[in-house]
């Protein structure tokens, strides 16, 4: 007998721990899985500003697919996604290549929201990838060498967009990486400015008072200099344009205003609502009972008005609850609904401090970046048990990491 084909795609935090579940949960040869995402390595996408400020070895952040999933039990397939056939339950791949599926998982993430600003997709740098957050280390060590040639004090400008959690993160590392990279390049830190723009009128606008007081007073100790209240309207290789005739002279601008669904998904012939694949409490997308979707390109409503928050939070929420629905739907099974449990949120500001809350406990400074360090290692060890902990932290490879694929 023909066994049942389950295509997951995507292996980012979704798709990778709905296929690690399904290897526990599948029994010996009742599918065949197949796991398929555009790089060969998945990323620690919580980690990403890391790679952007170089503070983190490429091989802490991607690590390759084949080493983290079962290849007895799981097939994973290097490919880009390009549209899916839900008549003929066919998925296209860049290329060429199709894949046939009786269940699919679509778990392709996010892509940057732009607001079609002028300039942003042409000329800013985004952390999106770990390819596009390697490209703003690549672009920083660029401008700290072309300074040493023409002395052009934009080139040691670094503008980061948006005060979002992801903006934070990524302002707290520039401010611990700079100085060892300018000193690595000969460059003097004393020079070099780090801006902060945020178009609300502070950096963590949905948080609460103490929180955005505390991380405001630690990025201005870093001497970032902050421009709140302040929306940024155009982006062009020498300059960044914000409201109020103000300019800022830089060569290197880092958009973190936000996300969005992957576009992709306007591909696959699905329902799609604010640009994601809006589904059901089983996780299936809403009219389809073989096509189930998580994560950041995955629409699931907690009540009329509110939709449940890009975050890994979920996504990791969700795959457990996926994985078993799959299963259930294979076996003629009853399927169990998604209840989300918020457990908190933390963002580092560098490597000593971080803030958030977690329960009813607001957390900040050192016991806050120590959380930080507790979260992640606990994905870790979700994802490849203590050997993965141990291997990242004291036996990671320093070779680069090669990129095939685009973005
Ligand atoms: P992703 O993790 O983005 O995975 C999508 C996967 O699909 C990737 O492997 C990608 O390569 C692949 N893919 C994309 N397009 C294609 C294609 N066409 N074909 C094949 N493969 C494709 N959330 C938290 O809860 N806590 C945090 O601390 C936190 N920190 C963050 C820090 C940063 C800097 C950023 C950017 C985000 C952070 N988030 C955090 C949000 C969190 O990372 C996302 O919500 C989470 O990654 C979503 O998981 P996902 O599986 O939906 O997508
Ligand atoms: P966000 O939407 O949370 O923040 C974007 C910020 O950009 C907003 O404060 C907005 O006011 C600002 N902005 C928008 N347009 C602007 C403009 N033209 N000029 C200047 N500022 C502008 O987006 P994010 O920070 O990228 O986060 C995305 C998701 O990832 C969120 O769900 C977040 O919770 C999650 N995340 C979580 C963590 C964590 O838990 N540690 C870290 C990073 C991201």
């Amino acid at each position: 007998m023909r066994k049942p084909k389950i295509v997951i795609l995507g292996a980012g935090y979704g798709g990778i721990i709905t296929s690690k579940q399904l290897e526990k949960l599948l029994k010996s040869g009742e599918a065949d899985v197949t796991l398929i995402n555009k790089h060969d390595y998945h990323y620690i996408t919580t980690q990403l500003h890391k790679t952007g400020a170089g503070t983190a070895a490429d091989r802490q952040i991607a690590m390759s697919i084949p080493e983290l999933i079962n290849p007895a039990k799981t097939h994973f397939k290097k490919g880009a996604v390009s549209s899916v056939d839900t008549t003929q339950q066919v998925v296209h791949l860049e290329g060429g290549d199709t894949v046939s599926y009786d269940y699919l998982l679509i778990a392709l993430g996010f892509d940057i929201e732009t607001f079609d600003i002028p300039g942003i997709k042409e000329h800013a740098y985004s952390i999106r990838s770990f390819r596009s957050t390697k490209a703003i280390y690549n672009q920083i060590i660029r401008q700290l060498n072309l300074y040493k040639e023409d002395q052009d004090p934009s080139r040691l400008t670094f503008v980061v967009a948006g005060g979002g959690f992801t903006g934070v993160e990524m302002l707290g590392e520039l401010a611990e990486g700079l100085p060892k990279l300018c000193k690595k390049y000969d460059v003097p830190f004393e020079i070099v400015k780090i801006v902060a723009v945020e178009a609300a009128a502070s950096v963590i606008p949905f948080f609460h008072k103490e929180s955005i007081q505390y991380t405001t007073e630690v990025l201005e100790k870093f001497n970032i200099d902050m421009y709140m209240g302040t929306k940024i309207l155009e982006c062009t290789p020498d300059k960044v344009v914000l409201e109020n005739n103000l300019e800022i002279a830089a060569k290197t601008l880092i958009w973190s205003c936000g996300v969005k669904g992957n576009p992709i998904v306007q591909n696959c012939g699905l329902p799609v609502e604010k640009g994601k694949l809006p589904v059901d409490t089983f996780l299936r997308v809403k009219g389809k009972n073989n096509i189930f979707s998580i994560g950041d390109c995955a629409l699931f409503m907690m009540d009329e008005k509110n939709a449940l928050p890009p975050t890994a939070q979920v996504a990791l929420q969700e795959a457990d609850v996926c994985a078993k629905n799959i299963v259930a739907t294979l076996r003629g099974g009853d399927l169990k609904s998604f209840e989300y449990h918020h457990k908190g949120s933390v963002a580092s500001i560098g490597v000593w401090a971080a803030v958030g809350k977690v329960g009813n406990f607001r957390l900040s400074g050192l016991f806050g970046a120590f959380m930080k360090q507790v979260i992640e290692a606990r994905y870790l060890l979700n994802l490849g048990g203590p050997s993965l902990i141990i291997k990242q932290h004291f036996g990671v490879s320093k070779e680069p990491v090669k990129m095939t694929a685009n973005q």
